[in-house]
């Protein structure tokens, strides 16, 4: 009696969905499927009246709930569950911490491969093929085929060609069948990566049938040749089955052999040419290298971190560039592998992951799995498939890739933990991935090393304070020096007009004997574009964006001029729209203009420009890269992405372009930012055994910042900053949180700026608030920008429930109707 009360007890899910809305929604679950259902799997249910949306089971009970009839659960998508217990962790801590909703973790984590709904669009999937397809299909499903063989589909599409209501569960074993795919509309369709290969024709795999092919071929030797190597490389008598798979064309024509004879002999049907499709990762060939052995110092350093470990669940490395602390972690990636758990190594941006990734897979080979914002949507599903089912161990990737549903990490690494790209600005969840990647460390019992040659205030003080281990690496691998850094004054050589435009003399001079010697250049400039300034000469008029409050860059490529914050363009006006005047001038130098001056002066040299606007393209860093590796070009001109980790071997000379735009930028950090970038673009030069020479550029040539770069003196930058954030009241010594209010109406944005600050000033005392004010920036896509900032002490206040606080604060704001459309951001620890 009692089991059978059981099986008939309903039972009652409660759904993640990635809506911006902080709480769980409860669905009801289906017979069928109570004995299937799981914490973790997908679901697809029914939202509003509509919409129709993949969430994720969170919970199972027999709780109905109280104030509404809930809906059925539509079907389940899984086996098993595609989220882990611990990356539920990780979102609820997400979420908590930098106060957004759970489902806007989902949606930032999910790939949208793995969401379908009401939005989501239906292809054939690339390499499915009706006619030779030996699944069984249903009527419904072979109608729904067959129109995706001439066009994709939209869900509502598909709701009306089956003429049924919930046409998940056809898709979903489709799906399955790998007939079909799902994609977001806006995303681009996924294409298969395919490799043409090359076989030999059946009727000439007998070994008597060969013989004959060689004595017609006899006459032409370079079709023997081809025929040759490919026996070589299969051997099609002993192995029919290896003849089937062939060889692919390009390992095929290596040794000089000719693509016409191929083409000859596949005409004649000697050969046979085809394409097969292949997965991203990892089928290029890889030689697999041994580990490098690491030098006394590394060996210490290693050694340090491994007993550190023993006390402490995260250690800092400090290591100058080119100490060798890629090398260190290579050492302990592998231990950690070799013991069985998951690592992850985080990187901040693609630029530099082309690189390491290239290195790191000659050792590790196809059990690396990367992952960035340049991967399409399939191949992230790709990724996040290959963590669940095992077959990738271990994942470097950036900031997004702590959400992926890794369920046992060892190691995790944040290499660059200092860069401020680890930050998700826009949109929620608005999460710092150094920091997430520390408590992700906490919730797997895994050790987490910081790495940097330029640790953060914030990072370094912990480690001061204990809170974190700390190890250090002050020499460059071998006999390899830091480079001699030179101040070339700009003010003093614009006196003596030695200067030419923005180049001082001494750069110049540097930049040739550099090139004399065939070694290479790289020149950093944080502006992109051509000319950052445009004015009238007569009024002083100067061009700015209709939507935003900044004025524009001139772009010559593009012939026009550009706002950096929203896209708007114009055209380079021929004459001021204000005094007629024809004299329009540019001013200041971005990479354009500078890469155009360097060729001018340098008319032998290549240069190269490396920034957004030269990397849009998927493998548009990859191939900057390559060519700067290969010397094919000489200079390289780039923005903060010639910064980061890039390992050249020919690079003797980098040159910064304008330092004190750098220092004089108006943020707390700035300083911080600036010996970061400088001594980060500085380690570029003169690796191995050429020693380097780093030129700055300023017209501020005693300012202390500098002559700490010129010195490489971390601590005593270190401490100067520390007690300037000591007055100021700053990260480590306070936690700062930022509310942004946003309305296109300027009035209205400070109506509900000041109501917000005065409701929070009464509701929580003892902390500190300031503004509201206008941010540097107050205008942004015709919306008006107000910004509060709250600097809470460390240790005085409880965190937790302060943010509640604020967060109820702002939801009660919202209720009120003349606030109703405001838009109000919360960012927790900006930076
Ligand atoms: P970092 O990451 O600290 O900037 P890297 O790990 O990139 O330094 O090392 C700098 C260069 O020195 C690299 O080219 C690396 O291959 C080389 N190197 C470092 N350690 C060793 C070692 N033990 N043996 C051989 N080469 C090394
Ligand atoms: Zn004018
Ligand atoms: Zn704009």
């Amino acid at each position: 009696m009692e089991i059978f009360e059981n099986t008939e007890e309903t039972l009652f899910a409660e759904v993640l969905l990635p809506v911006p809305v902080p709480k769980l929604f409860t669905y009801r679950v289906p017979r069928v499927l109570k004995e299937k259902i799981l914490k973790g799997q997908r679901a697809i249910v029914q939202f509003g009246d509509r919409k129709i949306l993949t969430g994720l089971i969170s919970n199972v009970h027999s709780q109905p709930p109280a104030d509404y009839e809930a809906k059925y659960i539509l079907e389940i998508l899984d086996d098993y569950p595609v989220v882990s217990e611990l990356q539920f962790k990780l979102f609820h801590w997400i979420a908590d911490y930098y106060v957004c909703s759970l489902g806007e973790v989902m949606n930032a984590a999910l790939p949208s491969g793995l969401k379908l709904s009401s939005e989501s669009m239906v292809q054939l999937h690339p390499s499915f093929n009706l006619e030779e397809s030996t699944v069984e299909f249903s009527e419904k499903e072979l109608m729904l085929l067959k129109h995706l063989m001439h066009e994709s589909l939209d869900y509502s599409a598909i709701t009306t060609l089956l003429g049924v209501k919930n046409p998940y569960s056809i898709l979903k074993s489709l799906v399955r069948k790998e007939a079909i795919i799902l994609f977001e509309e806006i995303k681009e369709k996924y294409k298969p990566k395919t490799e043409k290969k090359i076989r030999l024709a059946v009727e000439f795999s007998a070994p008597e049938a060969l013989e004959t092919l060689f004595e017609t071929l006899a006459s032409k030797p370079k079709q023997e040749a081809l025929l040759l190597k490919y026996l070589q490389e299969v051997p099609v008598l002993s192995n029919q089955a290896a003849n089937k798979s062939g060889i692919s064309k390009k390992s095929l024509l290596t040794d000089g052999l000719s693509e016409s004879s191929l083409a000859t002999l596949v005409k004649n049907k000697i050969l046979e040419e085809f394409e097969v499709i292949v997965s991203r990762f990892g089928d290029d060939k890889i030689q697999e290298q041994p580990v490098i052995s690491l030098s006394e110092d590394q060996l210490r350093v290693q050694r340090d971190i491994l007993q550190g470990f023993q006390t402490q669940n995260i250690m800092l490395l400090r290591g100058i560039t080119g100490s060798g602390k890629t090398e260190i972690y290579i050492n302990l990636i592998k231990q950690a592998l070799d013991a069985g758990s998951q690592v992850l190594y985080l990187l901040p941006e693609i630029a530099i992951t082309t690189q390491i990734v290239l290195r790191l897979k000659k050792i590790f080979g196809h059990t690396v799995g990367v992952y960035h914002s340049r991967f399409s949507d399939n191949e992230r599903v790709e990724v996040w498939n290959g963590i669940l089912q095992g077959n990738l161990k271990f994942i470097i990737g950036v900031r997004s890739s702590i959400l992926l549903p890794f369920d046992n990490l060892g190691l995790i690494i944040v290499d660059e933990e200092h860069d401020p790209s680890y930050k998700q600005q826009e949109p929620a969840p608005r999460y710092n991935a150094r920091d997430a990647a520390m408590v992700m460390g906490q919730i797997h019992h895994a050790k987490v090393l910081l790495g940097s040659a330029t640790p953060s205030i914030e990072t370094f003080y912990h480690a001061q304070q204990g809170k974190y281990g700390f190890v250090s690496l002050d020499k460059r691998f071998g006999e390899a020096q830091l480079p001699t850094v030179l101040l070339a004054d700009t003010g003093q050589e614009r006196k003596q007009k030695t200067n030419k435009g923005d180049f001082s003399s001494q750069l110049l001079k540097k930049i040739d004997e550099a090139l004399s010697k065939n070694e290479q250049v790289i020149i950093f400039q944080n502006r992109r574009g051509y000319s950052p300034m445009v004015s009238c000469e007569d009024c002083g008029w100067i061009p700015k964006c209709v939507n935003c409050a900044v004025s524009l860059t001139y772009h010559q490529y593009k012939h026009a001029l550009v706002c950096h914050y929203c896209g708007y363009r114009e055209p380079l006006p021929n004459h001021c729209p204000t005094c007629t005047s024809p004299r329009i001038k540019t001013m200041g130098y971005g990479t354009e203009k500078l890469e155009e001056e360097l060729k001018l002066h340098f008319p032998e040299a290549k240069v190269q420009r490396m920034d957004l606007d030269t990397t849009r393209s998927k493998t548009g860093y990859e191939t900057i890269i390559d060519q700067f590796e290969k010397q094919e070009t000489n200079i390289l001109v780039g923005t903060q992405m010639v910064t980061k980790g890039l390992d050249f071997d020919h690079v003797s000379l980098v040159g910064i372009f304008n330092a004190d735009r750098m220092i004089h930028f108006p943020d707390f950090r700035s300083y911080e930012r600036a010996y970061q970038l400088i001594t980060q673009v500085s380690g570029r030069a003169g690796r191995r055994d050429k020693p380097g020479t780093v030129i700055i550029q300023t017209s501020n040539p005693t300012h202390p910042l500098l002559l700490t770069i010129l010195k490489h003196d971390y601590q005593n930058f270190y401490d100067a900053q520390l007690a300037d954030r000591y007055q100021h009241d700053y990260p480590p010594f306070a936690r700062l949180i930022e509310i942004t209010i946003k309305h296109a109406d300027k009035k209205i944005c400070r109506l509900t700026a000041d109501a917000l600050t005065n409701q929070l000033r009464e509701s929580m005392a003892g902390v500190k608030i300031f503004g509201p004010g206008e941010p540097m920036i107050s205008k942004i896509r015709n919306q008006f920008l107000l910004s509060i900032l709250i600097k809470i002490q460390r240790g005085k206040s409880d965190l937790p429930s302060l943010k509640r606080s604020i967060q109820s604060t702002i939801q009660h704001l919202l209720k009120i109707k003349e606030h109703r459309n405001t838009r109000i951001v919360l960012d927790v620890d900006p930076v």
